[in-house]
């Protein structure tokens, strides 16, 4: 995905205020409010997906390389050394993409700032990690927090990546962000290990 259409999906989960859609994305019909997410890989956009869709590209073959359904596990992982991949602003989420390489993004006001992990970095990092060594390109992330003496690290749904990043610029003020910020960060991964 490039920055340009991470930033869109980012865009588009923050109009909808991260509210589930009413309908899949795909096909119209009407959507529970626990649904699953189909990742459109040429517009780099999440789209809502009812049963009947979601099964449809359950399996990488049917993605024809352009729609990829997200998985739905959240996995809380431990002892992973996230700070060799560098996490600059104590946050940071990791896609690897379907070539292999991997990603790094960090949330900011402007949406996501990303840049390219060294790739023997990455399979040192992950070598000990049965799910990280099994995470799914451009679907899944290794999300990490050490922000205000956090340890949160965890395989993710990319769609949870941008929700994130979304309240994050929703929470935002001024130049450092403020006391919002930090409290939407903390509700987030309070709601992740809920869900998990
Ligand atoms: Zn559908
Ligand atoms: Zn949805």
């Amino acid at each position: 995905m490039t920055a340009g259409a991470l930033q869109r999906a980012i865009r588009r989960a923050h109009d909808r205020g991260g509210d589930p859609a009413e309908r899949c994305d795909l096909c119209g019909e009407d959507l529970p409010g626990a649904h699953a997410h189909v990742l459109d890989e040429q517009a780099g956009k999440p789209l809502c997906a009812c049963r009947a869709c979601a099964l449809l590209f359950e399996r990488d073959a049917a993605s024809r390389g352009h729609y990829r359904l997200v998985p739905d596990r959240r996995i809380r992982l431990t002892g992973v050394p996230a700070a060799d991949l560098g996490v600059p602003v104590g946050l940071a989420f990791f896609v690897r993409r379907p070539d292999g390489t991997v990603a790094a993004h960090y949330p900011s006001p402007a949406g996501a700032t990303r840049w390219d992990v060294d790739p023997e970095v990455w399979a040192g990092v992950t070598a000990a990690c049965e799910p990280l060594r099994s995470m799914r390109p451009a679907v899944e992330a290794l999300l990490v927090s050490t922000v205000r003496g956090a340890d949160e690290q965890w395989l993710v749904p990319i769609d949870e990546c941008y929700r994130l990043v979304a309240a994050i610029r929703g929470a935002w003020e001024g130049l450092s962000g403020g006391q919002r910020v930090w409290g939407e960060i903390e509700r987030f991964f309070q709601d992740l290990a809920a869900r998990a």
